[in-house]
């Protein structure tokens, strides 16, 4: 896919070439707003889809063939089901990945603690999670980033390096925030809707539809459906012979 700048480039170039046409042969005034149209829609659809990686490249799944996948937790830590989620990875022997909200860090660090002390990966998830976050300039996206990870830092002692961009959103001003902070932006590759879906068989047939070696779940530990929905999905992974892996180690190619 061409990154952001090359496609408005390519617009520009494609409206100025219909504009010397213009000039002898009249072109009606509807192709401009279509095209311009097509470059709002190609845009604003790349914002909302990180694997087309226009904005900023991202990690939405890992390259092995191996048979291991990572799940991923947005939103938390979250006092009511993280603990439950954390009990189930411990008895089925999986380790996860925490994409975890900066302000929600503050509140309950010892789970940030104990999220990590059990071997789990913990990763920044921004400190607001604002809904407009997809609109805030570059200098607060990378306030939000560095604060999280100072927390990071002093609750668990991790360096952290992994972002997971707030509705999965990427645009130019988090692009230029992520080329300051050099995060490692994590996407995911099956996405299971468990905060939409009410129906948890729902959920899991999802998710089992489309797990291949390499894939990155995204899950919320912030609803009650979640632990259900954990547990079948780990012993369906347990049967068909996957390891659960955090996101570092599914990076590491093997
Ligand atoms: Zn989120």
């Amino acid at each position: 896919m061409l990154k952001f700048g090359q496609i408005t480039i390519l617009t520009a170039i494609v409206l100025l070439t219909i504009g010397v046409i213009d000039f002898f042969f009249e072109i009606s005034p509807i192709l401009y707003v279509t095209i311009f149209l097509l470059w709002f829609l190609i845009v604003a659809l790349g914002s909302f889809t990180m694997r087309w990686r226009i904005f900023t490249a991202a990690v939405t799944k890992g390259g092995q063939t191996k048979k291991q996948v990572a799940i991923t937790f947005d939103d938390g830590p979250n006092t009511e089901f993280t603990p439950q989620i954390l009990e189930l990875l411990k008895s089925y022997n999986a380790k996860a990945t925490f994409f975890c909200i900066g302000k929600y860090l503050e509140k309950h660090s010892e789970l940030a603690q104990q999220i990590v002390a059990e071997g789990h990966t913990i990763g920044n998830h921004s400190y607001s999670h604002a809904t407009n976050f997809g609109f805030f300039r570059k200098k607060r996206i990378v306030e939000e980033l560095s604060k999280t990870d100072a927390l990071i830092k002093k609750l668990t002692g991790v360096k952290n390096i992994l972002f997971r961009p707030p509705y999965g959103v990427t645009n130019p001003s988090i692009a230029k925030a992520l080329k300051q902070t050099n995060h490692t932006v994590i996407g995911w590759n099956v996405r299971s809707y468990d905060t939409v879906v009410k129906n948890p068989s729902q959920v899991i047939n999802r998710i089992q539809k489309r797990i291949l070696p390499g894939s990155i779940i995204l899950l919320h530990d912030t609803h009650s459906r979640c632990p259900e929905i954990v547990e079948r999905l780990l012993q369906f992974l347990k049967k068909e012979g996957y390891q659960t892996v955090g996101i570092d180690t599914l990076l590491k190619k093997n």
